[in-house]
Order: structure tokens, then C-alpha cells, then sequence
């Protein structure tokens, strides 16, 4: 296939194309963010109607592919030239084409947050399978963090995937050893799950849940056991600046739930990017 070995060989090109995608994918990754959590809504009356032996409510069929999407103010359907990542944004002016209802930013930054993320994973790891990988790893991390800074709920539709994704990967050894991937994925799992139940027979408290469990899982199925400390240690620590600058903003009194995830997946992507760089330094900081 001529275009992938020009993809292997030319940076350029393969930068250019991942940009082009990644805003797609971003597009997309809206879509997800947005129904996901409302297609759990739906099951979840189902079973419970199934449960007290009532009828099923009658649900319209809604899921990623189905309704067209539409303005929330009018019911104008979006048309495909109005559909194209931030551009379209852009040429609207931010507005419904029909009714001229602002449109929230938030749809073009997180296609351009995509965007420049894969390109970012395209330019560090050049043509190979870890740009693959970790394409697929970053997208799903977008959209668990805006899913649960909206809902405080990391779906198992997306992080159990993620997690047999690792394994697979280290089937080959593409980041660790097979070992150290399985016992990542266990460590991480535990880790949490022990802090959790520690914190709560301690304060009666919940500081996490258990899709913060998984997600940790899936990084040390990703990136094995040794990751897992640094990983920890970061998410506090962009926890703090992000809780700090809060309440700055916000002031101290307010009592928002904050959730874990989003830290967690801010520490994956420092340890991708900088997890080697900062270990060499903290190890040579002792020699
Ligand atoms: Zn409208």
C-alpha cells in the first residue's frame, strides 16, 4: 500500500493526515460524549422496568448512529457542510444557520483538542504502531474525561475495551511484557479498589468510584505495574493545580463533586509524553 509506506517514510504526511482525522475522530468523540451516557440512561429504565415486571418504556431508537443530529433550539437538522470539524464552527459564526442559536464552543474545542493530540502522538512516535495504539488510547481517554466532568461516570463500553486493548498490545511486548501488563492491570485495579474501601471505613466518605478503578486497570495493562506509581503521584499533583485553581476561580465554599477520572487521564498523557524523561531524571537525580 504505497500510501501507508508514504505515511512510514514522510513525517509531514503523516502529521497532515493525523490532524485531518484526529478532527474527525473529535467530531465523532462529541457524538459519543454526549449520547453514551443517555443510551445508559435508557437501559438502565429498561432493567428496571424489567425488574418490577412493569412494560418496557417506549424508547425512540437513539444511539451513535440514529437520530440525525439537530439543533437542540429549532430541530434544524445539521447538514453535512455544517458538520466539518471547528471550520464549520467558524463559518456559522457560532450560531445555528437556521434559528441562529449560539452553539457551544465546546463542540469545535474538543474536535481541536483531538486534533492536536493526535498530531502531538503522531510527531513523537513517527510511522510505527505505537501512533496506532495510542491514537485509539487518547481518544478514548477525551472522551472518558468529558463524560465524567458531565455525569462523574466512566462507562465499562469504554473502559473495559481498553483495558483488553493493553493486554493485546503486550501480547507482543508493543509497550512492556506480557507480565508486566497482566500484573499492571491487577495493580492497578486493587490499588484503587484498596484506597477506596480504606478511605471509607476511615471518613464514611467516597473520593472515587469504581470506573476509576478500571481506568487504572487499563493503564497498567497499557504501560505495566512500574508505570502505575508515577502515574498516581501526577494525577495528584494535576489534581492540585486544577483543585487549586478551582477555587481560585470559584471561590472555596463551592461543594462541586469532583471526579478522579479526568486526573488519571491527564497523568496517562504526562506519562506518555514525559513519564521516561521524568524517571531518568528522578533516577539520576540519586547517582
Ligand atoms: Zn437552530
Amino acid at each position: 500500500m504505497p500510501f501507508i509506506e508514504l505515511l512510514q517514510s514522510n513525517t509531514v504526511a503523516l502529521v497532515a493526515t493525523v490532524l485531518v482525522l484526529g478532527l474527525l475522530v473529535g467530531s465523532f468523540l462529541n457524538v459519543v460524549i454526549y449520547r453514551l451516557p443517555v443510551m445508559m440512561q435508557n437501559a438502565w429504565a429498561r432493567e428496571a422496568a424489567e425488574m418490577a415486571d412493569e412494560a418496557e418504556p417506549e424508547l425512540p431508537r437513539f444511539d451513535l448512529i440514529k437520530p440525525d443530529s439537530t439543533c437542540p433550539s429549532c430541530g434544524h437538522l445539521i447538514r453535512a457542510w455544517e458538520n466539518i470539524p471547528v471550520v464549520s464552527y467558524l463559518a456559522l459564526g457560532g450560531k445555528c444557520s437556521q434559528c441562529k442559536t449560539r452553539i457551544s464552543p465546546r463542540y469545535p474545542i474538543v474536535e481541536l483538542i483531538t486534533g492536536l493530540l493526535s498530531l502531538a502522538v503522531a510527531w513523537h512516535f513517527g510511522g510505527t504502531l505505537h501512533t496506532v495504539a495510542l491514537l485509539v488510547f487518547f481518544w478514548a481517554l477525551i472522551a472518558l474525561t468529558m463524560i465524567d466532568v458531565d455525569h462523574q461516570l466512566l462507562p465499562d463500553s469504554i473502559t473495559l475495551p481498553l483495558l483488553w486493548l493493553g493486554l493485546l498490545l503486550n501480547l507482543g511486548g508493543t509497550f512492556v511484557p506480557l507480565e508486566q501488563a497482566v500484573v499492571g492491570a491487577v495493580a492497578g485495579y486493587l490499588s484503587l479498589w484498596s484506597i477506596y474501601w480504606a478511605f471509607k471505613l476511615l471518613t464514611g466518605k467516597e473520593g472515587m468510584g469504581y470506573g476509576d478503578f478500571k481506568l487504572f486497570a487499563a493503564f497498567g495493562a497499557w504501560f505495566g505495574w512500574a508505570s502505575l506509581p508515577l502515574i498516581i503521584l501526577l494525577s495528584s499533583l494535576v489534581g492540585a493545580v486544577v483543585g487549586i485553581a478551582l477555587i481560585a476561580i470559584m471561590g472555596r465554599d463551592r461543594q462541586i463533586p469532583i471526579p478522579f477520572g479526568p486526573y488519571l487521564c491527564g497523568a496517562a498523557l504526562v506519562y506518555v509524553f514525559w513519564g521516561g524523561a521524568i524517571t531518568n531524571w528522578y533516577l539520576g537525580s540519586f547517582a
